[in-house]
């Protein structure tokens, strides 16, 4: 079954009130500890509540897991199945379009963000936020993860209008409205708290603990942190384009002038040996006036590519729910 169109409104059961949204990526050792922590915290707040896996084309015993746990907790626990590895936000964007709560929340498989904090964000909803994201005080990660997060939030400081703490952790809740509007952009390549951030009215941020993983280690490699990061940054803004743009018509007008520079020199002093400086200095000239060429054209690709963005964005082979 193929899906990029959201659900349609009749199949949300209007019962729920919360739901609960975890991609899983080769989590097999940290379900079953999830499984212990989550229920009993969601079961505890008296509230209807789903939990929604998408398993993000895990190559391990994930998928076994969480059909055991559909089995288990079959009316609040639902399973989305990717064919392949899609990524992490993509996976919360499959769950996103089949919610049926009026509050969402999303958080890591893998223990990193401590379950026991979901009614803190929960407490920042009911106070009439509509975008609550936690933000990791003591952050449990490697030191490059920490300074190249440190060094990504500054950039998209500079670049997009987006105000948060900490753009990286994911434990997070919204409410529907903002969920829809995530869900109608339709985005592909796109870091979802940013997103979320643009459509919220009045966001939060609470502090939240944050926690070593529980077991394996993290999925992000660096080539798929890079790419991850360039998301975020070239789905809200084509300031880095711009730059670009900037800096070749600097090269240009600087060469420019070495050009006037030489040509003086030559006529005044005489020509100079072989000629290489004067060579370079045209060459450097057209070099430049390409650098800017290239800059223009990604202005325009920037552009196209918000707005083209039509193909399929993932398949779903297989979703593990109860029926009504
Ligand atoms: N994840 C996913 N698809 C991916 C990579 C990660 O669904 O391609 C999930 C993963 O299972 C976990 C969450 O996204 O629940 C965060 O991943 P991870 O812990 O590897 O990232 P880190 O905490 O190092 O940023
Ligand atoms: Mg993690």
């Amino acid at each position: 079954m193929s899906s990029t169109a959201p659900e349609p409104e009749a199949t949300r059961r209007p019962g729920v009130e919360l739901s609960v949204v975890i991609p899983v990526y080769n989590e097999e050792p940290n379900l079953p500890a999830l499984f212990d922590r989550l229920y009993p915290v969601l079961d505890g707040l008296g509230v209807p509540y789903e939990v929604i896996f998408t398993n993000d084309g895990s190559a391990d015993r994930s998928q076994e897991l969480l059909a055991k746990q559909h089995a288990k907790r079959p009316r609040e626990t639902r399973v989305i199945e990717f064919n392949a590895n899609y990524g992490q936000h993509m996976a919360i964007m499959a769950a996103f379009e089949r919610v049926r709560g009026s509050v969402v929340v999303t958080l890591d498989a893998d223990l990193q963000n401590p379950p026991e904090e979901i009614p803190k964000l929960l407490g920042a909803i009911s106070a009439g936020h509509d975008c609550v994201g936690g933000y990791r005080v003591v952050r449990r990660d490697s030191a490059f993860r920490r300074y190249a997060s440190r060094l990504v939030n500054s950039v998209r400081r500079r670049t997009t209008n987006i105000e948060m703490a900490d753009q990286g952790c994911m434990l997070r809740a919204y409410s529907r409205p903002v969920i829809d509007a995530i869900v109608r952009s339709g985005a592909i390549n796109t870091f979802i708290p940013a997103l979320a951030y643009t459509f919220a009215t009045h966001p939060a941020e609470v502090a939240v603990r944050h926690e070593e993983r529980n077991a394996g280690a993290s999925n992000y490699s660096f080539y798929k942190l890079v790419r991850l990061n360039f998301d975020l940054i070239t789905a809200f803004t084509l300031a880095p384009l711009q730059w670009f743009t900037l800096i070749g018509l600097g090269c240009a007008v600087g060469s420019f002038l070495l050009v006037l520079v030489l040509a003086a020199r030559r006529l005044i002093i005489g020509p100079e040996e072989g000629g290489v400086f004067t060579l370079f200095g045209v060459l450097f000239f057209l070099i430049s006036v390409a650098i800017v060429g290239i800059g223009l054209i990604g202005e325009y690709v920037g552009r196209t590519y918000q707005v083209v963005r039509q193909r399929q964005r993932y398949f779903v082979s297989r979703i593990l729910e109860a029926s009504e």
